[in-house]
């Protein structure tokens, strides 16, 4: 049995209280043979020849140590890996040159072929006889290795990653200094590398927060909930630019609990952000005008309401609608129209206070927020000016424009204590705005309210009066530029037994909501057909007969069908009926309107597009449409001498109308000036009150027996 030569052992044994005998070589013997390795004497020889391994030697190489010892078969340098064998003698040859001991880690290939690393411990020492020996221990350290490799290699991944991310990675003090950081943030915040922003960027609050206050906030949360996630705020690159950032961080604690660092990720969400402002914008904005859209003027008129109620004072709603402007923007194309809109946007804005609001509803529909108006008198005097600036000609394209406009008022908290409302009161008083003529401004009152209620009992009371025959026909005589007559329009009229004469302008909408419109068109159909028959002709040429058809009988898919029997029934050759249409007939489903209206032609109706140049005035409708005259509206031909902006309107619609081949009738017409300038533009017929008013059958026969057909 070999003996190894350890003082320390010795030693100890010396140092024991109680003299007990102790067999050291035996528990030598056992110690050294229990280890976990190899314990090993060898020469420093080319075999590092084995005089004595412990019965570890088995475990860490398959070999016995008998294998060993002997030398017969294996030596350690047979099993130390061939790749490793050169280092592993150099590192100990000079260890021992130094005299120290030496310590390595190398490879040995096992006896059943399995590479181990493993770790040798020794020293020179001399052995009993003083003969230069080396003794040592050998470890196998592959799982050890195997699990620094694998953290080395986990830390390579994790610094890969918060190196070469694309999002910014830090890790920061409490005090605001950065302690790491990656290129990515580097790059966000306009800096060339991590180092630079980190001895650069030391207060964090002062430097980046462009809202210091972002900084305390951060770390309130942080206090209260150990993390912050998208966390946005404003930031000054190194530049001076402000980018946007979203910051999510965590408070890194040791196990103790200690506070050691902030940690977390950083992203650059300008370019979201931008364009969540973009589609705020767009979703309270007009696009056209950039003006506040119905959205933001809710949002802003509660507020005003909210205000006016706390400081007592009150809030004038104003819608504006202008006049023709459907016209402007399709004679002179749709741009002529936009640019329109944008110069009188900016003139209402320039005009305006900062705390009152212009918003554009769309189309040619402005409204106006004022704020603390005093008295009605201030809004008036207000709105005054703003008539005068929409009225303020404008040059567009080479051309001078002007437009006139309808204001419809209604203040908070008179005339209502609501949006809804106050919008709804502000359009009713414009469309009486609108009804008094261009350039008005009306207040709303409770009569204009009062329009719903009576339209309920106006209704009864048409449904009763269409049963009892209260409905009769008038005819308003059409003259050619000889004042001939050549046709007669077709105008109902109803005598109510106590509420007297009810015009058409009243009842005729009623008509159309209620559905009754089918039922009184067929009774002036019936009655306007049976008095044609008894019209005489004039130069040889029988007398054409106008009926207005309503856009909601178009609707009704037998509407052909059930006129073409009307006429039948009382005799009347649809070849001398003018049906009368408005351009809103396209509105609905321009189709089924021109599907119509060719079944109409093919009957050989006459057609005509009725107060032609307010409205819509769509001119390619007048082209696809089988039309063959266009009736000047009534309003234009009034202010025909009056207004620039009409007169132009009527000369383009009457040449635009003869160009495309239709007549052109002009109604209105009550001054022998409209007649003959009218006259001279080209148009063929007349209607109007200069020539005759609307007339009973009877006197209608009798002024035609009377002038011989002319007026
Ligand atoms: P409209 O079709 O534009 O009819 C012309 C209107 O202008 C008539 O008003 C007529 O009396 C009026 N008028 C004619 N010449 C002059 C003039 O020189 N000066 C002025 N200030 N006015 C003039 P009325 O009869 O009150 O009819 C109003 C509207 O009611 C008509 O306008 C038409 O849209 C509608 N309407 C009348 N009868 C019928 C009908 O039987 N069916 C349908 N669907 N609508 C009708
Ligand atoms: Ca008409
Ligand atoms: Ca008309």
């Amino acid at each position: 049995m070999n003996r190894l030569d350890m003082p320390a052992v010795r030693e100890a044994s010396l140092d024991a209280r109680e003299p007990v005998y102790l067999d050291e070589a035996r528990i030598l013997d056992t110690l050294v043979h229990n280890l976990d390795g190899m314990a090993y004497r060898c020469l420093d020889d080319d075999h590092w020849s084995m005089l004595f391994v412990s019965q570890g030697c088995k475990e860490l190489t398959g070999h016995t140590p008998r294998d060993l010892v002997r030398g017969s078969r294996v030596t350690w340098e047979l099993l130390t890996h061939p790749e490793d064998r050169v280092r592993v003698r150099a590192q100990i040859r000079q260890a021992l040159t130094e005299g120290r001991r030496f310590q390595l880690q190398y490879r040995i290939v096992t006896r059943d072929g399995q590479v181990k690393w493993v770790q040798e411990r020794g020293a020179a020492v001399r052995d009993e006889s003083g003969r230069p020996v080396m003794e040592g221990f050998v470890q196998d350290v592959s799982d050890q290795l195997r699990t620094l490799e694998a953290l080395r290699e986990a830390e390579y991944r994790y610094r890969q990653i918060f190196e070469h991310a694309s999002e910014g990675m830090f890790q920061s003090s409490r005090e605001g200094r950065y302690l790491a950081a990656n290129q990515a943030l580097a790059r966000m915040y306009g800096y060339d590398s991590p180092e630079q922003l980190i001895a650069d960027l030391s207060d964090i609050q002062h430097r980046l927060y462009v809202d210091e206050s972002r900084r305390e906030a951060f770390i309130r949360i942080m206090e209260a909930e150990g993390k912050v996630t998208q966390f946005e705020s404003e930031v000054l690159r190194r530049d001076g630019v402000r980018i946007w950032i979203s910051e999510s961080a965590r408070a890194v604690r040791s196990p103790s609990g200690e506070f050691i660092c902030y940690e977390g990720t950083v992203q650059d969400i300008t370019e979201r952000r931008g364009y969540e402002a973009r589609l705020q914008r767009q979703a309270n904005h007009d696009q056209l005008t950039g003006l506040p859209n119905r959205n933001l003027l809710r949002e802003r008129l509660i507020q005003s309401m909210q205000q006016a109620e706390r400081m007592g004072g009150q809030v004038a709603v104003v819608f504006i609608d202008l006049d023709n402007f459907k016209f402007i923007n399709d004679a002179l194309g749709h741009a002529a129209g936009d640019a329109l809109l944008i110069e009188l946007s900016r003139r209402l804005s320039r005009h305006l206070r900062g705390t009152d609001t212009v918003a554009r509803l769309g189309g040619d529909e402005f409204v106006l927020l004022l704020n603390d108006h005093a008295n009605v008198a201030s809004v008036t005097a207000l709105l005054e000016r703003v008539v005068e600036l929409i009225a303020k000609p404008m040059e567009l394209g080479g051309r001078t424009l002007q437009v006139g406009a309808s204001l419809g008022v209604s203040l908070f908290p008179r005339d209502g204590g609501d949006v809804d409302t106050l919008l709804k009161h502000a359009d009713a008083a414009m469309y009486a705005a609108k009804d008094r003529g261009r350039n008005n401004v009306q207040f709303f009152t409770p009569e204009l309210n009062l329009v719903a209620s009576e339209r309920m009992h106006l209704e009864a009371a048409m449904r009763q009066g269409l049963e009892q025959g209260e409905f009769t026909v008038h005819f308003q005589p059409q003259v050619d530029a000889q004042r001939r007559v050549v046709g007669a329009e077709a105008l109902a009229r109803w005598h109510h037994p106590r509420l007297g004469a009810i015009s058409p302008d009243r009842f005729i909408p009623i008509a159309e909501e209620s559905g009754l419109i089918l039922a009184l068109t067929e009774t002036i159909t019936l009655q306007a057909c049976a008095a044609a028959r008894d019209w005489p002709e004039v130069d040889g040429q029988p007398i054409r007969l106008a009926i207005n058809l309503s856009p909601k009988l178009f609707i009704d898919p037998h509407l052909v069908a059930r006129i073409t029997g009307w006429l039948r029934q009382e005799g009347i050759q649809p070849q001398r009926v003018e049906l009368e249409i408005t351009e809103s007939v396209f509105l609905d489903d321009p189709q089924r309107a021109l599907r119509t209206l060719k079944a109409f032609k093919e009957k050989g109706f006459h057609l005509a597009m009725d107060d032609f140049g307010t409205g819509y005035s769509s001119l390619s409708y007048l082209r696809h449409f089988p039309l063959d005259t266009i009736k000047i509206d009534r309003s234009l031909v009034t202010d025909l001498e009056a207004q620039r902006d009409a007169a132009m309107i009527a000369r383009a619609v009457v040449s635009l109308g003869l160009s495309l081949g239709k007549s052109v009738v002009a109604e209105g017409v009550e001054h022998e000036s409209q007649f003959s300038a009218l006259r001279e533009q080209g148009c063929t017929v007349f209607q109007g009150y200069l020539f005759a008013r609307p007339l009973t059958a009877a006197d209608l026969l009798r002024c035609l027996d009377e002038g011989a057909g002319a007026l």
